[in-house]
């Protein structure tokens, strides 16, 4: 059994794994040299999941297929036993030892000035430039394996040429290498957009647009169970929902400051289209922006804060008002890079499960109290058991980074510490990291696949009320400025959809289940009668259920049920017609139990409402 955590899995912090991938690197290098005569290489940098080299073919591509050739190779270099030799040598030395390649040539006159004595590392006829350290003989690595081959511009510059990065990663046993490629397995299955395509829960489409994925019918339960699950929270925390519109001015992101922060991460502002502006270069509309000569101008909104200090500014407001939960699952959008874009997990259009909370300094303990008990009740509903909390706080003695308002600070941080400390809950404190507007905490969990990722985030902030103006009249009857509090629970409903069908691969709880039931008669012709009875009264008892009586074998229905991720199948024979009753086998389960019909509509009833995890 392997002791590895490969979730957790760093190699460049291991330092004898990070010695052993680095010298497998070389290893590489030397087995596509004996292949590819004509190679040269760049840089063969140890990464947290292995290593990987970038190399200039000529005019070879190496495919996937080619890896298993390499890897033999590199087993044969292994094998032959050669001791890894450093060896000193100068400047001079080294640019005449290099001269036919153009890209040692280039690494070492751009080495550090102080660099006067530059290395290199033989094994056998391989001699490669390198800081090291390596392992002392090519035998010790044993346990290595390919994993991809794919393009990389040299240097990271797109104007460069491409070369090609061949991916891998070695261990010290055959426990700890099996382990991980089981690991990337599972990676593989838990990948929501294999899942989405198995369970037709979204698609994509480059004539729709990039990023931009197309929620199908089953997807599209599952986001709308969670924007009324999430809907039905928030209203019983006393929140209030609006509406707001995808567009806004751009003076109102210039008022919330976004225009001048943000810009880069927005869409490209929009004018009506007419005789004036037709011919007008994106750099003219900007520049007219920027000098106010051109209003009337709007763009897709990269986040919904704007719209909802409107809303709060459009009347007065007493401290009697206050607490005000503004909340609203809300479009936004946001051009992410094109490599960035990745299924729904990151997409440039999404829905935000958002709120603002507008409070006085006094109420920010007891609202701050409120949202983690919102987080907590659904992070228990998904059976969402391990995660951490990351209190964000500034660094006093950075005051460039943050809005300069010491008390207002002080308070805030005092009275979140207070929070945290009396809550029985893990947190650790994040001197730093805190936003330029105020603290906040982010609540992360550790998916199945992949790194830490925050869920959940409660943000104070102290800039964004001043900055529309905003003011409520305390007891003394002084106008003062509010608080906001950002929040978001689900984050996006997009991601967490995604983070759903990695956790569960798929095989979401009952509630959630885009199609519940699939009633599967034994035989179309003598058994559909009662299957369609079955199904009928299941949809109007409120199920997702299908009627699966097409003239195909039994067997090939229930595989096709299961690799849906259908929930619950039932099938219907002579027993159940003559009974009344329904034999039901869940999904991912071999088992099958037979009851009442009467007596399973309230089960399932029961299940739904109480909100059961998968079982
Ligand atoms: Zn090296
Ligand atoms: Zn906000």
């Amino acid at each position: 059994m392997s002791e590895i955590k490969m979730n957790e899995l760093n190699i460049k912090e291991d330092e004898r794994l990070h010695v052993l991938n680095h010298s497998c690197a070389h290893l590489l290098a030397q087995a596509v040299k004996h292949l590819y005569p004509q190679a040269k290489f760049w840089v063969g940098p140890v990464i947290t999941d292995g290593f990987y080299y970038d190399m200039d073919l000529g005019d070879a591509v190496i495919a996937e297929a080619d890896l298993p050739l390499i890897e033999k190779e590199m087993k044969k270099c292994a094998k032959d036993g050669k001791n890894i030799i450093r060896q000193e040598i100068s400047k001079a030395e080294a640019l005449e030892m290099f001269k036919d390649d153009e890209y040692k040539i280039d690494l070492i006159n751009n080495m550090d000035e102080n660099e006067t004595v530059i290395s290199c590392y033989r094994q056998g006829d391989f001699v490669d430039l390198c800081r090291g350290p390596h392992v002392e003989n090519t035998k010790q690595m044993k346990y290595f394996k390919l994993l991809k081959v794919s393009g990389a511009y040299f240097k990271g510059d797109s104007k460069n040429k491409v070369m090609q990065r061949i991916y891998g990663i070695c261990f010290e046993n055959q426990e700890d290498l099996d382990a991980y490629l089981l690991y990337l397995q599972d990676a593989r299955d838990r990948d929501h957009r294999k899942i989405g395509r198995e369970m037709e829960i979204f698609m994509l489409s480059d004539l729709v647009g990039k990023g931009l994925p197309l929620w199908l019918p089953n997807g599209y339960v599952i986001w709308r169970t969670l924007q009324n699950y999430i809907t039905d929270k928030e209203i019983a925390h006393g929140y209030q929902h609006v509406h707001t519109p995808d567009l806004g001015s751009v003076a109102l992101y210039k008022t919330s400051g976004h225009w001048d922060h943000y810009k880069a991460d927005m869409f490209a502002p929009m004018v009506k289209m007419d005789e004036d502006n037709e011919d007008m270069t994106l750099k003219q509309l900007l520049e007219g922006i920027d000098k106010n000569k051109i209003d009337d101008v709007y763009v897709l909104r990269p986040m919904n804060c704007p719209h909802h200090m409107v809303i709060y500014g459009s009347k007065g407001h007493s401290y009697r008002d206050l607490p005000l939960r503004i909340a609203e699952v809300a479009n936004d959008f946001r051009y992410e890079a094109q490599g960035a874009v990745k299924g729904i997990e990151r997409a440039r259009c999404f829905t935000q499960n958002d709120s603002h909370i507008f409070c006085t300094p006094e109420q920010i303990e007891a609202e701050f109290k409120g949202v983690l008990d919102l987080i907590m009740e659904v992070y228990k509903d998904f059976g969402i058991t391990e995660y951490k909390c990351r209190l964000s706080l500034r660094d006093p003695a950075d005051t460039e980074k943050y809005f300069p308002d010491d008390e207002m600070w002080n308070t805030a941080e005092d009275s979140l510490r207070r929070v945290m400390s009396g809550l029985d809950l893990d947190y650790f404190e994040a001197v730093g990291e805190a936003a330029f507007y105020g603290p906040k905490l982010d609540v992360l969990v550790k998916p199945a696949i992949g790194n830490e990722v925050a869920l959940s985030t409660i943000q104070l902030d102290f800039l964004l009320p001043r900055r529309f103006e905003l003011n409520y009249i305390n007891e003394e009857g002084e106008k003062k400025t509010p608080v906001v509090i950002h929040r978001a629970i689900l984050g996006s409903i997009d991601r967490f959809v995604s983070f759903l069908l990695e956790e569960t691969k798929g095989k979401l709880p009952l509630w959630l289940a885009p199609q519940q039931f699939s009633v599967i008669p034994v035989n179309p012709n003598e058994h559909t009668d009662y299957a369609r009875e079955v199904t009928e009264r299941l949809q109007r008892e409120g199920f997702r259920a299908k009627l699966d009586d097409r003239n195909e074998k039994l067997g090939y229905r229930i595989r096709e049920a299961q690799v849906k991720k259908v929930t619950v199948q039932l099938v219907i024979g002579d027993n159940e017609v003559n009974n009344k009753t329904v034999t039901a086998r869940r999904y991912g389960s071999q088992a099958t139990e037979t009851m009442d019909f009467e007596e399973f509509i309230k089960a399932m009833h029961k299940e739904v409402d109480e909100k059961q995890l998968a079982k």
